[in-house]
């Protein structure tokens, strides 16, 4: 069969390659097609101070939309596609991106806040992770506090080791560290004073069943104490009804993230958030 096909297609009919290598290779055809004919797209999600309505931050989330397909989930892009090495090309152009896109704004003149963007295990066991962060920020002009890296407690825990030293070195160059999904696995508190994090985000597993005097209700009490605690902002991710909204105010949470503003906008979208957004607080303070 494979020599009827030519020479060129011999490669995926060896009977050496297994079904799940073969499907790999298609994964890693694909995302290089993704690349090329420009499928991908950022998304932005602002996080939101309760009491003002101040956009504190924009976390950039990838969307993948393949024609005819529809859209691919992040998470199942990034977790099949670990094991190719495009998904670096890819980790790339979302940091470069989302660069660009928070430098777009502060020409503008919206107000300055940290765009975040979401580190992959792949990306984090780079060796040059750092310096290659760096290069994005000096070849786009973003000044680093401007950009916020989120890292969830499953790739920390996976990195123990090599963390410390790749931490160091990011807060060294200036850019902020947050702490995502937190509660999701193991939540070692040990975290917080291992780590410089400025930033945790509450899982939005736990804002999910969140309730009147629920055990919900504690944890994420006991979570705003010790982030106060250790002088980092607290983001409750996943918000999204007002009564949710209103248990968390009762709890004295600040920030949060979630469809009860809104869902992750395009880039355009965003835009007109962020402007809308400040005159609307602008307009509070007069
Ligand atoms: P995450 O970093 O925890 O991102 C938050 C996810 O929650 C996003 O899903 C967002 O759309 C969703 N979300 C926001 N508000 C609500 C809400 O009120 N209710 C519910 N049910 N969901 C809400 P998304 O975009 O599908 O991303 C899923 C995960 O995929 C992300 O979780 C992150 O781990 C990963 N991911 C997404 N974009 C990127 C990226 O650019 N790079 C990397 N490495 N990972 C990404
Ligand atoms: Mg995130
Ligand atoms: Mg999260
Ligand atoms: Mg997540």
């Amino acid at each position: 069969k494979a020599k009827e096909q030519g020479r060129n297609n011999y490669q995926f009919y060896t009977p050496l390659m297994s079904a799940q290598s073969a499907l790999l290779l298609k994964l890693e055809n694909a995302l290089h097609r993704a690349l090329e004919r420009r499928e991908l797209s950022l998304y932005y999600q602002p996080q939101i101070k309760i009491s003002t309505g101040e956009v504190t931050a924009m976390e950039a989330l990838l969307r993948w939309e393949v024609p005819e397909v529809g859209f691919i989930s992040p998470i199942k892009l990034f977790s099949q596609g670990q094991k190719t090495d495009v998904i670096l090309q890819i980790s790339q152009w979302i940091l470069q991106t989302a660069c660009e896109q928070n430098l777009a704004w502060q020409e503008l003149g919206l107000p300055s806040i940290p765009i975040s963007i979401n580190l992959s295990n792949r990306e984090f066991e780079q060796q040059n992770l750092v310096e290659n962060v760096a290069r994005v920020l000096q070849k786009t002009g973003l000044d680093p506090q401007w950009l916020e890296l989120e890292i969830t407690e499953t790739i920390l825990r996976k990195n123990l080791k090599s963390a410390r030293q790749v931490f160091q070195d990011f807060y060294n160059l200036g850019v902020r560290l947050a702490l995502d999904d937190f509660g999701s696995g193991f939540s070692s508190i040990g975290y917080f004073k291992l780590f410089p994090f400025r930033t945790v985000k509450i899982h939005q597993s736990f804002i999910r069943d969140l309730r009147g005097a629920s055990q919900e209700m504690a944890l994420i009490s006991a979570l705003l104490t010790l982030g106060k605690g250790f002088n980092l902002r607290v983001v409750a991710e996943g918000v999204e009804t007002s009564s949710q909204l209103e248990l968390l105010k009762s709890l004295q949470c600040e920030e949060v993230q979630g469809y009860v503003y809104t869902r992750p906008l395009k880039s355009a979208e965003a835009t007109q958030f962020l402007t809308k957004q400040l005159s609307l607080t602008f307009g509070q303070n007069q």
